[in-house]
């Protein structure tokens, strides 16, 4: 999942990028409203978080103007006082939740969970399955024929972007865009160099292959013997 983080205040945005990313998601830091509202538009972003006092242009008004140019983009508001009005502004505004100032990493994932799921981009249950592979997005744990595989965060986040449209060919843009931010995204061979260990670690052992290169277009998940 690849991220926009609209706030400020450096040493809160520091500490969700660095909680996140530990846990694989993709993250592109930024510290004023009208930037936000720049990148927005720059990338296929799977959630913005969104603070509300913000330099230039406050959250509220930067979460109007996304709805009002057509942008579903999940909006994550986080607001420093836990009060009904805050609260009621920001749904109004378009947010899909909103978390209170300050909050633990782990409940940022537990309100980042319960949105992408809400939004039907989960599936309901926490695990996605393909064939005899599933992954748990709560614990991300993820296991082949029942025994557990050991994967590193991106590995798994590769693993995610594809487990969530089977049998689709996704390019190597696709899957870098929601996997690793702009800094990192434009390195060439990044995609193929993880899809490598993820082939290591999910098919060498088995006679299925489940993770197929599609020549000239990307990957996909199938279980046709194609390559
Ligand atoms: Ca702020």
């Amino acid at each position: 999942m690849r991220i926009l983080l609209i706030e400020d205040e450096r040493k809160i945005s520091a500490y969700v990028k660095r909680g996140l990313e530990e846990s694989g998601y993709a993250v592109d830091p930024v510290y004023t409203g009208r930037e936000g509202l720049d990148w927005a538009e720059s990338a296929p972003y799977d959630v913005i978080i969104l603070d509300i006092l913000l330099p230039e242009m406050d959250g509220l008004s930067v979460c109007r103007e996304l709805r009002k140019r057509g942008d579903r983009t999940l909006v994550l508001m986080l607001t420093a006082r836990d009060t009904v009005d805050d609260r009621v502004a920001g749904l109004d505004a378009g947010a899909d939740d909103y978390l209170v100032k300050p909050f633990a990493i782990k409940e940022l994932y537990a309100r980042l969970r319960a949105i992408t799921r809400r939004a039907g981009e989960a599936p309901k249950s926490t695990v996605m399955e393909f064939a005899d592979l599933t992954l748990d997005t709560r614990s991300h744990q993820v296991r082949r024929a029942g025994r557990v595989i050991e994967l590193a965060a991106k590995e798994y986040s590769v693993l995610e972007c594809l487990l969530r449209e089977p049998e689709r060919v996704l390019t190597r843009t696709q899957i870098a865009e929601h996997v690793w931010n702009y800094d990192t995204y434009n390195q060439s061979n990044v995609v193929d160099v993880y899809i490598r260990n993820l082939r290591r670690k999910i098919d060498d052992a088995f006679e299925h292959k489940i993770i197929h290169t599609v020549r000239g277009a990307g990957y996909r998940l199938s279980l046709d013997e194609m390559d």
